[in-house]
């Protein structure tokens, strides 16, 4: 391809907006513009490098199985209102007049087709997958392509007629995604994750490390273990019980409205000061139990409860069920038997603790749980935090990082296969409901997180996977001399015929304007041809990622560009 018929627009700044480096980066090298907020046109280069990851994943998905589906994006509406999934806030963006939307992900379609056209048993198991624009009401789109409103997924599917079939369907996605994110050069981990809006058994999500992730992860680099902070435990022990049990005390608390002022007013252990919150889940309330310092898990409590919505209670609600204002809560003396009340693993059983008495500025002391607190249930309830020992036992430290999603997997189970009534006949002659399982991977994320992980202060350091082109070929003095022009022009015919995709930069620009661009463009190798070098038969090579330059004879050029490649990565 010669530059000078293509379509680069490269820029020396990028706009104010961008603050992200892949978002700069794709900004000012050309690959993608803004056509309003979270909504991109995607330029010949940026597309160019779209189709590359495409082919990758088409490739790992027929791999597994997987054939190839193309959905609308326009569904009817009445189809997401018989999962209940019309209204999820952000999801669904309407085109009001005719009653449709356009589609976030589509599980809802899928089991549309299933109900229609899978029988029996015998057809199963299958995988259905497609690479299609979705639509999401994102509330704050930022960071570029990383969130759109409008963006590409390949989303995939699993049909299976048994558990044990979602399993195996489950882990062939596992190692495909695997392989994708590999071939594509990402450095990534998987982790457990918890399953959200999208219901399910288990779930999977495929993560970047990096400072401007959205999503919190704890890792633990000695054990390789890694988990979303919504669903991370650790091996930190019980606080447990104290010699000194003496009986349940009230005392007068009027200053002290947080734990903090609590602890210093009375110099308590803050540990052993029990903190209430208090909730409302699926119109339900719920009283929570955590030590002092610790924060409440709300996605670990809406898996626990399998609750569709939670929020904290309001003023008025807290006095209705406790009969106290927040700051004097505690699971003694509520005023509604409706609350349920639930305190995290790390209080089991103990006593000598303080907490609320359910009266505007008192507190009691000595609270023993196995004995003043009835129908006490324990489970698993806080947010975890960095330095705590890693779950298994090992006494490594867990550390929390910041990261990207690229790819998600879960098990769905039969949730949407029930509402749509997607079954199939088994081997009994009996209707079962489609075991389901879905898989999405965001295409345009795949390509802004190699430029998270792959750039520096001149430009982007593309890979051989996805690089846009392999080789770039500057030709310096073009219009001066004669033999500039025959050996750019020679080298780019045989590359062309060794396959070897290759840009040739033949524009009537500076020479400075035609390096920077290079190295903003980032292609894996550069092949400098300029009218000194030329003169005494040699041209210029270097080496993009390491800066390597090598001066080498014409006549060596393309062996030592073919063995320079096979030293570069994907
Ligand atoms: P996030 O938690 O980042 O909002 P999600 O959990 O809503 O993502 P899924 O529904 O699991 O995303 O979608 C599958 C994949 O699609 C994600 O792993 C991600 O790569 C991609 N994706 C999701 N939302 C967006 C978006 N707004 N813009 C670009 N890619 C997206
Ligand atoms: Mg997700």
């Amino acid at each position: 391809m010669k530059q000078s018929q293509y379509f680069i627009p490269t820029l020396k700044e990028a706009p104010n907006e961008a603050v992200i480096p892949s978002h700069i980066l794709m900004i000012r090298s050309g690959l993608v513009r803004s056509l309003g907020s979270g909504i991109y046109s995607f330029l010949p280069l940026g597309y160019r490098i779209m189709k590359k990851i495409m082919t990758i994943i088409r490739e790992e998905m027929d791999e597994i199985g997987g054939v190839e589906f193309h959905m609308p994006a326009l569904n009817p509406s009445e189809i997401w209102e018989q999962t209940g999934r019309r209204n999820v806030p952000n999801f669904i963006l309407s085109v009001k007049e005719r009653d449709l939307v356009l589609a976030p992900t589509h599980e809802e379609i899928i089991a549309f087709h299933a109900r229609a056209d899978v029988k029996s048993y015998k057809e199963l198991p299958q995988i259905w997958y497609q690479i299609q624009t979705k639509f999401r009401n994102e509330p704050r789109p930022r960071s570029g392509v990383l969130r759109g409103r409008q963006f590409t997924m390949k989303d995939a599917y699993s049909l299976d007629s048994s558990w044990e079939g979602l399993d195996v369907s489950y882990e062939k996605h596992a190692q495909a995604y695997r392989n994708i994110f590999s071939r594509c050069g990402l450095k990534f981990f998987a982790v457990g994750a918890a399953s959200g809006a999208m219901g399910g058994t288990a779930s999977q999500e495929f993560m970047l490390e990096s400072y401007h992730g959205e999503d919190t992860c704890v890792l633990c680099d000695e054990t390789g273990y890694a988990a979303n902070l919504e669903v991370a435990t650790s091996a930190l022990p019980p606080i447990g019980r104290i010699d000194n049990n003496l009986p349940l005390e009230q005392f007068a608390t009027p200053n002290s409205k947080t734990i903090n002022e609590l602890v210093n007013d009375f110099q308590l252990d803050v540990n052993r000061c029990a903190k209430s919150v208090v909730y409302i889940v699926d119109s339900k309330p719920y009283l929570f139990m955590l030590r002092g310092n610790d924060e409440l898990n709300e996605s670990k409590v809406q898996t626990l409860l399998t609750a569709a919505d939670l929020r904290p209670a309001t003023e008025e609600e807290l006095v209705k069920y406790t009969g106290a204002n927040g700051g004097s809560i505690g699971p003694i003396g509520l005023k509604s038997t409706e609350v349920t009340i639930i305190a995290d693993n790390l209080l089991r059983d103990a006593n000598g603790l303080v907490s609320g008495a359910n009266t505007n500025g008192y507190h009691y002391k000595n609270i023993d749980f196995s004995r003043d607190v009835a129908n006490l249930q324990y489970a698993d309830l806080r947010v975890i935090e960095a330095g705590e020992p890693e779950p298994s036992g090992t006494g490594a430290k867990l550390r929390i990082t910041n990261a990207i999603e690229i790819g998600h997997i879960f098990k769905l189970g039969t949730k949407y296969s029930i509402a749509l009534g997607a079954k199939f006949l088994d081997m009994n002659g009996k209707d079962q409901p489609i075991i389901m399982g879905s898989y999405g991977i965001g295409v345009e994320r795949i390509l802004a997180c190699f430029i998270e992980q792959h750039h520096d202060d001149k430009g982007i350091i593309w890979g051989t996977a996805l690089a846009p082109f392999t080789v770039h070929i500057l030709g310096i003095g073009l219009k001066k001399s004669e033999k500039v022009r025959e050996y750019c022009d020679s080298l780019y015919a045989q590359l062309q015929s060794a396959g070897i995709e290759v840009l040739f930069d033949d524009r009537d620009i500076s020479p400075g304007f035609k390096l920077n661009d290079a190295d903003l463009l980032g292609m894996p190798l550069q092949i400098v041809v300029g009218e000194k070098n030329a003169a005494i038969d040699q041209v210029e090579i270097k080496v993009r990622s390491t800066g390597d330059k090598h001066v080498i004879p014409f006549s060596d050029a393309m062996q030592t560009i073919t063995s320079l490649l096979s030293t570069i990565g994907s």
